[in-house]
C-alpha cells in the first residue's frame, strides 16, 4: 500500500523532514531484524483528533523492547508526548496511522545486538481501511496459511518484533496471490493462532470465542481487548478458547480485529461460507460500537482517547 508523505518524522527527539528521515545501509535491524514497532491509529472526533489507546500501544512497545533486550532511552510519557506532537505538527486533523519503531542503528555489525545503538522513530500519515471499504462492509475471504505461526521458543510472539513479520509477510503474500484477502495462521500445534496483522473471533451459539493469546502464540491485541470490553458492555459473553480450523468452518459468524484493519467481518474461510457469508448481527453490533468508540461518539469509552 502506498504511503502518503507528511511533513515530519520524529527521530530520536528531533522532528526531521520526511525526505531526510533516512538510515545507513549498515543499520543493524536491516540485517538481523531485531527491532520492535507499533501500529496506532488516530481518529477525527467531535472534539478534535484523538489517538486511540496510545498508552497501551506504547506500553506494548516497551514490553517488546524488554523481550528483545533493547534499552529504550525514553520513558512511556516521552513516547506518548512525541506521538501527540507528530500528529500535531503534521496537521493530521482527520486522523492517521502512526508507526513507532525502535531499531538498532549503525555502529556495530555481527549478530550480537548488545552494544548496538538503540534508535527510535515515530511517523504518521493518512491511511484508509487496511482491508478496503468493501471488506469492512461485506466481509473478507480468508485462507488458512501453509505457513505456521512461530513456535514461542523460535520467536517471541508477545513482541511485535520486526523480523517476526517475515513469517506474516510470507503468509500474506501466499493468501493474496491465491486470490484471498488475508491469511489465518495456525500455531506449530495446528491450532488457530491469529492472522498476519489481526486477532480473530468467532461467534458460536451467541458466544464470542477468541484463541487465548499466550497459548495460541498470538499477539495480545489492543483491539482484541477493546472488543472484549465492548462485547461485555453489549451483554455478549466472551471466552478465550483454543480453536481448530474446522471450528472456523462451522462458526455462525467470524471477524478479525486489529489497529490497521479495525473490525472486519469474515465472509469465508478456505471457501466455506461463514454463516450465510454476510456479516452477522453480533459482528455488526460490535463493529458499529467500535467505530463509534474510536471516533469519540461513545462517552463511556472516552478514556481510550488521547486528544491531540
Ligand atoms: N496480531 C498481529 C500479528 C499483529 O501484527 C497485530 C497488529 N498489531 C494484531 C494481532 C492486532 O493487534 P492490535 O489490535 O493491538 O493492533
Amino acid at each position: 500500500m502506498p504511503i502518503t508523505p507528511t511533513k515530519k518524522i520524529w527521530m530520536d527527539g528531533e522532528f526531521v523532514d520526511w525526505p531526510d528521515a533516512k538510515v545507513h545501509v549498515l543499520t543493524y535491524t536491516l540485517h538481523y531484524g531485531t527491532g520492535a514497532f507499533e501500529g496506532i491509529r488516530a481518529y477525527k472526533t467531535p472534539n478534535g483528533v484523538a489517538i486511540f489507546r496510545l498508552k497501551e500501544h506504547m506500553e506494548r512497545l516497551l514490553r517488546s523492547c524488554k523481550i528483545l533486550m533493547m534499552e529504550v532511552p525514553y520513558e512511556l510519557k516521552e513516547l506518548c508526548d512525541a506521538t501527540v506532537e507528530i500528529v500535531r505538527v503534521n496537521e493530521l486533523h482527520d486522523g492517521c496511522y502512526i508507526r513507532p519503531l525502535v531499531y538498532l542503528g549503525y555502529g556495530e555489525i555481527g549478530v550480537n545486538p548488545i552494544g548496538a545503538p538503540v534508535n527510535t522513530a515515530i511517523a504518521a500519515w493518512s491511511w484508509g481501511p487496511y482491508l478496503g471499504d468493501h471488506g469492512v462492509e461485506n466481509g473478507v475471504r480468508m485462507k488458512i496459511s501453509s505457513w505456521a505461526r512461530h513456535h514461542p521458543n523460535a520467536m517471541p510472539t508477545a513482541s511485535k518484533t520486526v523480523g517476526g513479520y517475515v513469517n506474516a509477510s510470507l503468509a500474506k503474500a501466499e493468501a493474496v496471490l491465491a486470490g484471498y484477502d488475508e491469511a489465518i495462521m495456525l500455531g506449530p500445534d495446528g491450532l488457530v493462532s491469529e492472522c498476519t496483522g489481526e486477532n480473530l473471533f468467532i461467534v458460536r451459539d451467541g458466544l464470542l470465542i477468541s484463541p487465548p493469546p499466550s497459548e495460541a502464540g498470538a499477539l495480545r491485541g489492543i483491539t482484541q481487548a477493546s472488543i472484549v470490553k465492548i462485547a461485555n458492555d453489549l451483554q455478549y459473553e466472551v471466552s478465550f478458547e483454543t480453536l481448530r480450523r474446522d471450528d472456523l468452518y462451522l462458526a455462525d459468524e467470524a471477524f478479525i480485529t486489529g489497529t490497521a484493519a479495525e473490525v472486519v467481518p469474515i465472509s469465508s474461510v478456505d471457501d466455506r461460507l461463514v454463516g450465510d457469508g454476510r456479516p452477522g448481527p453480533i459482528t455488526t453490533a460490535i463493529k458499529t460500537t467500535y467505530h463509534q468508540a474510536i471516533r469519540g461518539e461513545r462517552p463511556q469509552y472516552e478514556e481510550w482517547l488521547t486528544r491531540v
